[in-house]
C-alpha cells in the first residue's frame, strides 16, 4: 500500500497544492519515479486525484504537480471540453479507483478558448472535428461575454466554472460522493509562466478555500 493510497478529500488537495508549490519554487522532489515505484504500483493503482485538463502541452500533469507513477487518473482533451468518453473516464477514476480528488485544470492563452472566441467574433468557422472543440467551449465565451467578462484569465476561468458545473451536472455518480463527503471536484487555472495553479471553484471540499487561493 502507498501512503496515498487512503486519503482524505483534503489531504489529497493538499498534497496536489504541495507538489505544484515545488514545482513553482524549482523544488521539485520528482516522488515516485524510480524503478521501485514502478514494481510497487505494477499489480495495481491506486492514484489520489483524477487530473481533467486542457491537452496543451505547456500542461504536462506530473510535471507541474510534481509527482510520479500511480499518483494521478489523467484525462486532457482540448479545452478540457466534456463527452461521454471524458465522463466515463472521470468516473472510473472516483468510483472504481476510489480517487477523492477531480481536478479540472484550465490555463491562461488556452488555444481552444483563443479559437472559440475568434470564432464568435469573426465568424470564422474551424474545419473537422475541431469544429466540435470549438462548439463546447462556446457556452462558456457567451456565458463570459454575458458576464462583461473580456480579459483572458477570467474568460478561462468562467470556461473552468463551466467545466466544472457541468461535470456536476451530467454525472449522478459525482453529484452523489460529493453529497456524501467522498469526493471534492475542484476547478483550477493554471498560469503558463510561472506554473502556478489556482483555485477557481470548488465543490466538496471541507474548508472552503479562503483568500489566498481564490484570487
Ligand atoms: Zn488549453
Amino acid at each position: 500500500m502507498t501512503e496515498e493510497s487512503s486519503l482524505s478529500v483534503s489531504e489529497a488537495f493538499d498534497l496536489l497544492l504541495a507538489g505544484n508549490q515545488r514545482f513553482v519554487n524549482g523544488a521539485q522532489q520528482h516522488p515516485n519515479q524510480d524503478a521501485a515505484r514502478r514494481a510497487e504500483t505494477a499489480p495495481g493503482q491506486r492514484p489520489f486525484a483524477v487530473l481533467f485538463g486542457c491537452s496543451d502541452s505547456r500542461l504536462a500533469a506530473e510535471i507541474i504537480f510534481d509527482r510520479g507513477l500511480g499518483d494521478l487518473f489523467v484525462v486532457r482533451t482540448a479545452g478540457h471540453v466534456v463527452g461521454p468518453e471524458v465522463l466515463g473516464s472521470i468516473e472510473y477514476g472516483v468510483s472504481v479507483l476510489e480517487c477523492p480528488l477531480v481536478v479540472v485544470l484550465g490555463h491562461d492563452s488556452c488555444g481552444a478558448v483563443a479559437a472559440t472566441r475568434a470564432a464568435l467574433t469573426d465568424g470564422v468557422a474551424a474545419t473537422g472535428y475541431v469544429r466540435d472543440v470549438i462548439e463546447r467551449v462556446t457556452p462558456s465565451v457567451l456565458a463570459a461575454r454575458a458576464a462583461g467578462l473580456t480579459l483572458d484569465e477570467d474568460v478561462v476561468d468562467e470556461h473552468i466554472r463551466h467545466t466544472t458545473g457541468l461535470l456536476l451536472d451530467r454525472s449522478r455518480l459525482l453529484a452523489d460522493r460529493i453529497a456524501t463527503g467522498q469526493t471534492a471536484v475542484v476547478g483550477m487555472s493554471y498560469r503558463l509562466a510561472i506554473g502556478s495553479a489556482h483555485l477557481v471553484t470548488a465543490h466538496g471540499l471541507p474548508a472552503e478555500p479562503t483568500s489566498p487561493l481564490t484570487a
